[in-house]
């Protein structure tokens, strides 16, 4: 659609309108034939997708709002598994006050960080490079690949905490104005981090065992991500997460035993669950009684969906034959188990429906982590 062409959509007669032709890609902006209002639709679509990915990464990973501002697109690792299997990593960097977190991502928060890779490579061909400033050091950091990036007097700018608390502000009176009764809510980023600690403690992967693994992945992947990156990207990140780390007590950083090693290697095991993978933190046993269909941890794989179906029916058979005993307690248990069903059906098929993203990362070929006989 061209400037000054007329379009209907849902029945409203919109007019797009010219705007800054200098622009590499003028923004849409269209006007309401009927009332005359101006509608910024690329401002606002760009609006929606950096709140959505600022409050779904605060409440999938649980991080402060300074900790998602430092991510950058080498706090993205993979791991592959002596079996093949490959664990995507989220590295959080350490802080005088809270130590490194290493988190194996959930398949949602994977999808989230891979839709921000996603967004920078269509709209810059690569994460950009750019600076961002502490505003509790008062400092400009280096420049690196940061993910949460702004636009700022037209140039790119990592985001600061204060753009993450005003993002997440926003969506809570956008919330207010749709649903009244959270009118006097306010929610703050650290409070995704509370909702988050409801569900599930994810402290990552207890932190030696998760330096380890970095230490080795960072000696294997330098190499290919020279290719992505310019080096000085790769050795500012490097930098960086050693100042934190000189900052943090040694003994976080000690050498994992071979034990630790290998009931590093088997939580990875006992999260294949039939429907799927189980999400649950690391060294945390199930505590919802294996019941997977109702569980929010449970990522359904694809090619299950079929037997969603099959489970489907069999709770609709059992539900029907409930209705006829009148047993009302079974029917509420199995109208929630459908409800739980259908939500993780779609999500599935959701996912299933989004294209692949390339995050820009080199190909690592597997080897062996070092672990001591300790
Ligand atoms: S019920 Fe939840 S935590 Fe337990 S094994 Fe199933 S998915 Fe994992």
């Amino acid at each position: 659609m061209n400037p000054g062409e007329e379009f209907v959509h849902d029945g409203t007669t919109w007019l797009r309108v010219s705007c800054n032709e200098r622009h590499n890609r003028p923004p849409v902006r269209v006007v309401n034939r009927t009332t005359g209002d101006l509608v910024r639709v690329s401002q606002d679509e760009n609006a929606a997708f950096w709140q959505w990915a600022v409050v779904e990464t605060l409440r999938l990973a649980g991080l402060r709002a300074e900790e998602l501002t430092e991510l950058s697109h080498l706090s993205v690792r993979q791991y592959q598994r002596p079996n093949g299997e490959v664990v995507a990593l989220l590295v959080i960097s350490p802080s005088k006050s809270d130590r490194e977190r290493v988190i194996p991502m959930s398949a949602e928060l994977f999808h989230v960080i891979a839709q921000v890779i996603r967004r920078h490579r269509e709209e810059h061909g690569t994460v950009p490079v750019c600076a961002r400033y502490d505003l509790h050091e008062k400092v400009w950091s280096e420049e690196l690949t940061y993910l949460f990036q702004t636009v700022h007097s037209g140039s790119q700018r990592g985001m600061s905490s204060t753009t993450v608390w005003r993002i997440v502000r926003r969506a809570c009176n956008e919330l207010a104005a749709t649903h009244p009764e959270f009118a006097n809510v306010h929610f703050a980023p650290h409070d995704f981090r509370r909702l988050f600690a409801t569900e599930l403690v994810n402290n990552g992967l207890p932190i030696h065992i998760g330096a380890a693994l970095l230490g080795h992945l960072d000696i294997r992947t330098t190499r290919g991500y020279v290719a992505v990156f310019d080096e000085d990207v790769i050795s500012h990140y490097h930098q960086f997460l050693a100042r934190r780390r000189a900052a943090r007590p040694t003994e976080e950083y000690r050498e994992p035993t071979r034990d630790e090693w290998e009931d590093f290697q088997e939580h990875f095991d006992k999260r294949r669950v039939e429907l799927g993978s189980c999400g649950r933190p690391y060294g945390t046993p199930c505590a919802h009684e294996h019941a997977c269909i109702r569980c929010p941890m449970l990522s359904i794989n694809p090619k299950m969906l079929s037997r969603l179906n099959e489970l489907e029916e069999d709770l609709l058979a059992r539900r029907k034959r409930a209705v006829e005993e009148d047993w009302r307690g079974e029917i509420e248990g199995l109208d929630l188990t459908l409800t739980f069903l259908r939500s993780k059906r779609e999500q599935a098929r959701r996912f299933q429906r989004s294209d692949p993203v390339s995050l820009g990362m080199p190909a690592i070929p597997h080897q062996k982590p070092q672990a001591t006989d300790r």
